[in-house]
């Protein structure tokens, strides 16, 4: 039988192909605060600040209520909890994000598990009840998805068996979101853990890539309907630091061999970068001569929300210089869409500061 979506012209494959191409319109990309209540619990601890969902809401409140931010954002990975919360005054999230001009996505991995049979890789889980979770989740207003696959480079690693096994599972997270009228990000992250260089790196990303491109095929996924959400080509987080250009180079080659050109937008994860390194990465990838067929934009975390997260420390008084941090990160990356930053948001506190840490869960 043929896929209804990839053979034919629906509403529902007209929704997705509209809205991914939407969340890639170059100028702006993705703000990822979709962190799980264990991961922001970290954040938060950082600063000194207590995880009760009061204080959860009220970061996710100074991030997305920053005058002008929106602007530059097309949407905003929630974590479930923040889905269904509002502001202080009582308005919904996904309203103001609407308003905004960004589109609500939702984070619906339940996280990852070790993969038997391997020297501690994974294998991330959620596919049980999936559709039914993407029905409500859209009913409430989201319109993409995310699920985050996670690969690490090591003496045999990533294994076959890994390999296939996460191209599978995004493969297949991804058709059920389709159903269910959710543009999928397809998240494959090689951590940056080790001390390989940077053409091990673009050999693995290349390798997991094309997997991922078979399954995605292989389960009838309308391709100008998804995302890509891949990390970056760099050398090992505990390897020398390489120009700019370079990553660009080795990560576009890594692109234009295995991403094919039915995906409208390649939005990166920041993996551990600091949030100086990682606009001027993207920036000069966008400023790179060459076939680019896809928009190339961000879907950052931490390298959106460190430095405005320090500035904040949970007070109310700080209110007005974290959104200013927050500002200056969402307008550098814009420019970096375009490949028009010049590096004046370099000097703002802790930009440079590195996020790296050591087997990240999300
Ligand atoms: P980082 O940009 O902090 O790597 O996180 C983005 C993300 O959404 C990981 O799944």
């Amino acid at each position: 039988m043929l896929n209804t979506l990839t053979s034919a012209s629906s509403p529902v494959a007209d929704e997705l192909i509209a809205n991914a191409a939407y969340i890639g319109t170059p100028g702006k990309g993705i703000l990822a605060a979709d962190e799980s209540t264990g991961t922001i619990g970290k954040r938060l601890s950082s600063i000194n600040v207590e995880n009760v969902e009061e204080n959860r809401r009220a970061l996710r409140e100074l991030l997305f209520c920053t005058p002008g931010a929106l602007q530059y954002i097309s949407g905003v990975i929630l974590f479930e909890e923040t889905l269904y919360q509002k502001t202080a005054s009582g308005k919904p999230f996904v309203e103001v994000l609407k308003e905004g001009g960004a589109l609500p996505g939702i984070k619906v991995d339940l996280g990852t598990i070790e993969l038997a049979g391997t020297n501690g890789e994974t294998t991330t889980q959620g596919h049980d009840d999936l559709g039914k979770r993407c029905k409500k989740y859209y009913d409430a207003g989201a319109r993409f998805a995310k699920w985050r696959a996670v690969l690490k480079i090591g003496p045999n690693e990533p294994s076959q068996l890994s390999i296939d096994a996460n191209a599978n599972g995004l493969a297949r997270y991804a058709i059920i979101c389709q159903e269910n009228g959710l543009v999928p990000i397809v998240e494959p992250e090689i951590l940056s853990d080790g001390s390989h260089d940077i053409a091990k790196c673009a050999d693995i990303t290349e390798r997991v890539l094309a997997a991922c491109y078979k399954a995605l095929n292989d389960q009838h996924v309308l391709l100008e309907g998804t995302l890509l959400k891949p990390n970056m080509v760099t050398p090992g987080a505990d390897s020398a630091k390489v120009k700019p250009e370079v990553i660009a180079e080795h990560t576009v080659r890594a692109l234009q061999r295995t991403v094919p050109p039915a995906v409208p937008a390649i939005v990166f994860l920041s993996g551990g970068q600091s949030e100086e390194e990682a606009t001027c990465n993207l920036n000069a990838m966008n400023k790179l001569n060459g076939k680019k067929p896809w928009s190339l934009t961000f879907s950052f975390g931490r390298a959106l929300q460190q430095s405005t997260l320090k500035a904040w420390a949970g007070k109310t008084e700080n209110i007005e210089n974290a959104r200013a941090a927050f500002l200056a990160r969402c307008k550098a990356n814009s420019e970096a869409t375009l490949g028009t930053y010049k590096g004046d948001a370099a000097g703002g506190a802790g930009v440079s500061e590195s996020l790296h840490v050591k087997d990240y869960k999300y």
